[in-house]
């Protein structure tokens, strides 16, 4: 025998909270006793029972009621038939959603059935939990959920105010360009299409670059595009083999005509629940943001500065300091966790100096400022009272706050302690300290970026920055010639919230100069590019442009958890669409045309499962 309570008797199914579901069920097995606020003497007295089941009418609409009985029926765990020795009553187990439309139920005349379903592999419910394995597997039942059709129909709203915006407020044209293209040089691997010509391949580009600039020459003036771009990068997280951009280049423009332009796009498509988005957006230089948050792309959405500190240790006993210090580059650099020690636990700081080890082969020192104005440091002993006080200055120092301290070269000392910045605030913010309102959208533009970055497999050489078609800062020009390394661009990028949701730059529209920095700095193959300097060649207006990434900016908006939640058939962490299992093996036969053979079969099934399903950082 069940015993069963009731805290109300539901008119059809009105809005219950999902508490009362727990409770209902928490109690079918063990008798369970409630004030009542009514009797019915003869059959309800002395017992858990309020009612019988049998003898409920609308008349007892609103009150609450405990019943006991025989579960007569189940269906679809909402609704429960309730027997006694009085008769029958449906009870409706609440659900965690709310009904708008509760309040109201269709009274059935005649019903159809249109298509009979599976049992599903999991629940339709945004709060079952499944591994994203699973999801991406069955990815057409995954969108059927309240979530997924958030992401996907703002995407397309945004999109579609972004093509108003653009076309009809401001004569924007809205062109095609191939996916069947070259090998671009520089820039990111790129996917290979075989052709039937021996030897022959097509690329996917990574970007409609080329094409965009070539539109520009052709006179179309204002050209943007909802493009599909391809990059072949190996499993990077927040990353996808295919991606999209809004595309965007316009002739006889600078970098605010493209930064204003920007600004009102996003302006004009931004979702109406959200806090409207301010213009303009601050602006930084590459050299203040890598000085100030270690990285190109800052989340300002915080403060943890980085700040160099190396005046307040010129003269310092700390021998990991004064060997730094005694080189021409050395610096020593801090930033401030307020509160630190109060929330960072011994583990915490173990933690943070592992990172500083195997990712920058760093060290960095953690100095606690006590509630008695006391350091507790391993270097506390060397610490002179007047560079205490410099430094609780210096850095604004308060009780209980920790400082992070390295010393090294100024690039590599504000790399480490830009990534430390974002490992204490998630631990700061795993102990409840709320760092990073997730209402707050903190747009920010970078600019002046070096032109040429030294290459990172060969930092003898050089390499572009952005792509080879940015154009050098104007005042910079000569230094292209003498100090190429010092050369600042007219690229610009940017950052919402620490990620970089876009980047552009104003391009090269002169040939010769076009050839001189491809292949005299870059030293790169012209005659792969031989179309586009033609081109220039025939009177290439100046001309700039942007790309959003539209995944990620999608991702922010919606604080999505992946870019793979906003993208409708996503590829997985690594690259695979596990539900029709591309990239699949082609029999020999088929490869015959395009004259390939496969030398090294794999056996694709096993490496998929094994990389896919059980170890998904994600699932
Ligand atoms: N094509 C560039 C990119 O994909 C963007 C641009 O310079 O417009 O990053």
């Amino acid at each position: 025998m069940f015993f069963c309570w009731l805290n109300r008797l539901y008119r059809g199914l009105s809005s219950p909270t999902g508490r009362t579901t727990q409770l209902i069920w928490g109690s079918l097995s063990r008798s369970l006793v409630l004030s009542s606020r009514r009797r019915i003497p003869e059959f309800s007295s002395f017992v858990a029972r309020t009612n019988t089941c049998g003898e409920l009418r609308s008349s007892h609409l609103g009150q609450e009621v405990t019943l006991c009985g025989w579960i007569q029926y189940r269906r679809q765990n909402t609704f429960l038939v309730l027997r006694d020795f009085h008769g029958l009553i449906q009870l409706v187990i609440p659900q965690d959603e709310k009904m708008p439309t509760g309040e109201i139920e269709i009274k059935v005349k005649t019903a159809e059935l249109l298509n009979s379903c599976k049992k599903l592999p999991f629940e339709i419910k945004d709060f079952v939990k499944k591994t994203e394995a699973l999801r991406l597997q069955y990815r057409y039942l995954d969108l059927r959920s309240f979530q997924m059709q958030y992401n996907l129909r703002l995407r397309s709203q945004m999109v579609m105010k972004m093509r108003e915006y653009l076309c009809n407020l401001h004569g924007f044209v809205d062109i095609e360009t191939p996916t069947l293209f070259k090998k671009t040089p520089g820039g990111a691997k790129e996917f290979v299409v075989p052709s039937r010509e021996p030897g022959k391949f097509y690329s996917l580009p990574q970007s409609p670059q080329q094409f965009k600039q070539l539109l520009m020459v052709g006179g179309l003036d204002r050209y943007f595009q909802v493009a599909r771009c391809y990059r072949d990068e190996g499993s990077r997280p927040d990353r996808q083999p295919e991606f999209t951009q809004i595309d965007i280049e316009m002739s006889f423009v600078d970098q605010t005509g493209i930064q204003s332009l920007i600004e009102g796009l996003l302006q004009y498509s931004w979702p109406r629940d959200k806090d409207p988005v301010v213009v303009p957006f601050p602006s930084m230089t590459f050299a203040e943001a890598l000085a100030t948050y270690g990285t190109d792309k800052p989340d300002t959405r915080f403060g943890m500065k980085i700040v160099d500190i190396s005046d307040v240790f010129r003269n310092t006993e700390v021998r990991f300091l004064q060997d730094v210090l005694s080189k021409p580059k050395g610096t020593v650099k801090a930033i401030r966790i307020p509160e630190g020690a109060k929330y960072l636990k011994r583990k915490d700081i173990e933690s943070i100096r592992k990172v500083a080890a195997d990712h920058f082969n760093q060290e960095v020192l953690p100095v606690f400022l006590k509630a008695s104005r006391h350091w507790n440091s391993p270097v506390a002993e060397f610490i002179l009272e007047k560079q205490s006080l410099e430094l609780i200055r210096l850095m604004e120092l308060q009780e209980e706050d920790v400082i992070l301290l390295t010393a090294g070269e100024h690039r590599k000392a504000c790399s480490l302690l830009g990534k430390l910045r974002l490992e204490c605030a998630d631990l700061l913010e795993a102990r409840g300290v709320v760092l990073r309102d997730p209402a707050l959208f903190s747009f920010l533009w970078v600019v002046d970026f070096p032109l040429f970055l030294p290459k990172e497999e060969n930092p003898g050489e050089l390499e572009s920055a952005h792509h080879p078609f940015t154009a050098p800062h104007p005042s910079d020009i000569q230094l292209l010639y003498t100090e190429p390394e010092k050369v600042r661009s007219q690229h610009y990028d940017l950052v919402l919230n620490g990620s970089e949701i876009g980047g552009g730059s104003i391009r090269i529209h002169d040939a010769e100069l076009q050839r001189y920095i491809l292949a005299t700095l870059l030293k790169e193959d012209v005659k792969l590019l031989s179309h586009l300097l033609q081109a220039l060649d025939y009177g290439a207006p100046p001309h700039g442009g942007i790309a959003l990434g539209l995944d990620r900016l999608i991702c922010l908006v919606t604080g999505a958890p992946s870019i793979r939640d906003v993208i409708a058939f996503p590829k997985s962490f690594r690259g695979y669409d596990l539900m029709s299992n591309a990239p699949d093996s082609i029999p020999p036969e088929e490869l015959k045309p395009y004259h390939i053979q496969v030398s090294w079969p794999v056996d694709s099934e096993a490496e998929k499962s094994s990389l896919d399903h059980p170890h998904h950082p994600e699932s």
